[in-house]
């Protein structure tokens, strides 16, 4: 039973105000806050189990490595992966794919080759492509979605030519909560021999997530938004890829041995994790997936989609509002415009004092916004612990925005 009431009592943040008001947090898509258990691991991370972890014998560094390397465990768990041996940690999604850009992609494609993009896309999976293309004279092909804001697997694989190497693709959009139909896209890539990287950061944090189902080759999760401390994440890689991608950084760690001469490296995925990691932050990160698998995401996502709904119908309700991304099934993200000259950040200034903590700008989806015909958005994005009446508070501090600004 999904008891919410429990459930919000384990974010202290929840209970403060913001402005003079309860907080009413809205911004989940952009970073979720934190449960006691992961307030809890970080403190103890540092107050009782800290050292640098693989390179000492002593105690404490033993400690931390058992309880660093645990966390590659409960990831591949997560995410339904084969092996531990397939999980990299890393900063989060930007590094993860960067890697997969620098490791990866850079030395397989030839000018030319392409690489095929949603137009939604969030920067971080658009840059590193860009860098290839800028270096490289790599392609990238890009697919549209539709007035409705969904994006048709069918004309992802329609893309796919006899120079695609990649597809690089979000599960979910950070703008519009569309979901995308990744499996699909997998299978038809993989007949092609085409690889397929999957930009789980927001994907995995609303319903469950099982790489092996899904078939692709990446999949990349950053840990802020799961729940989990910034500086944390980390991407699957099937062992097949893994095993022809060049190092990423160079340093301590991912080498064997070292002389003036030469250098060899350690083994996968240690070979991809270069100097002293993020280590109480990805300990951190393992215990926002245990409370997360302890809360069962297919909970989590009946109760997004109980609020998704509730908010579709009562933002549709606002005729003034132009509402972005209205697919049935979508998450529950909503960005939207308001009628008249208000700009986001007006909007979002006077939802803030009222407390409701929204998003505003471009969300670090330009082309997007560009597809859009808009400048920025607002965007309102839930998380496990949100509720009715918070949707309700929402509603309400728009009518003000309206009221002062429409
Ligand atoms: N991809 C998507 C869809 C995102 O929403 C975000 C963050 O907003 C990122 C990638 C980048 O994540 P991070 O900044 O944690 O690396």
């Amino acid at each position: 039973m999904y008891d919410l009431n429990a459930i919000r009592a384990e974010f202290p943040i929840l209970s403060r105000e913001v402005n003079g008001k309860p907080l009413v947090y809205l911004d989940n898509g952009a970073s979720a806050q934190k449960p006691q258990v992961v307030i809890d691991a970080v403190t103890r991370g540092y107050a009782e189990e800290y050292a640098n972890v693989h390179r000492g014998l002593h105690y404490l560094s033993n400690l931390a490595t058992d309880k660093y390397e645990a966390v590659r465990g409960i990831v591949a768990r997560f995410l339904g992966a084969p092996s531990e041996d397939e999980i990299i940690f890393n900063s989060g999604t930007t590094e993860g794919i960067n890697m997969v850009a620098y490791s990866w992609a850079g030395p397989r494609m030839q000018a030319g080759d392409e690489i095929i993009l949603s137009v939604m896309e969030h920067h971080a999976n658009i840059v590193p492509w860009h860098f290839l293309r800028e270096r490289q004279g790599v392609v990238l092909k890009w697919v549209d979605t539709d007035a409705t804001g969904a994006l048709d697997a069918d004309k992802v694989i329609a893309a796919i030519g006899p120079k695609t190497k990649l597809i690089a693709i979000t599960q979910l959009s950070n703008v519009l909560g569309t979901q995308v139909d990744v499996k699909r896209i997998c299978a038809a890539a993989r007949e092609k021999g085409v690889a397929v990287l999957v930009d789980g950061s927001q994907g995995a944090v609303h319903a469950p997530v099982n790489v092996s189902d899904i078939g692709c080759d990446f999949y990349a999760i950053t840990g802020h938004k799961l729940y989990g401390p910034s500086g944390s994440g980390a991407i699957y890689v099937t062992r097949e890829r893994m095993e022809e991608m060049r190092p990423f950084m160079g340093g301590g760690d991912m080498i064997r041995e070292v002389s003036k001469d030469a250098v060899s490296y350690n083994d996968p995925p240690m070979k991809f994790e270069a100097g002293t990691p993020g280590i109480v932050q990805t300990i951190g990160l393992g215990a926002a997936l245990e409370y997360l698998m302890e809360l069962g995401m297919d909970n989590v996502a009946a109760h997004e989609a109980d609020l998704a709904s509730y908010a579709s119908a009562r933002l549709t309700g606002l005729n003034w509002l132009g509402l972005q991304g209205t697919t049935a099934d979508k998450a529950a993200i909503f960005s939207f415009t308001m009628q008249g000259a208000a700009h986001a950040h007006d909007i979002s200034t006077i939802l803030d004092k009222k407390g409701v903590a929204v998003r505003a700008g471009h969300h670090c989806a330009q082309p997007l916004m560009q597809h859009l015909g808009v400048n920025a958005t607002c965007r309102a994005s839930f998380g496990l612990y949100n509720t009715r009446e918070e949707v309700d508070k929402l509603v309400e501090a728009l009518e003000l925005a309206h009221n002062l600004l429409g």
